[in-house]
């Protein structure tokens, strides 16, 4: 289960409560050093990358 940790958004620094990201792996064996495989976003900017639709969000 995942759990909810304070996170920095990777777009705009943001603090935000998110879910723990997906690590590539435990980082002893790959070059990836144990990086989320995705960024970190607030909701904000999630919703601009993603484009999401946010209902309180008007045009
Ligand atoms: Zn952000
Ligand atoms: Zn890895």
């Amino acid at each position: 289960m995942k759990k909810l940790t304070k996170q920095a958004c990777m777009s705009c620094d943001a603090e935000f409560l998110g879910h723990e990201p997906d690590l590539c792996c435990s980082g002893s064996d790959c070059g990836c050093k144990g990086l989320a495989i995705e960024p970190p976003l607030c909701e904000k900017c999630e919703a601009k990358l993603y484009g999401s639709d946010l209902s309180e969000v008007k045009a």
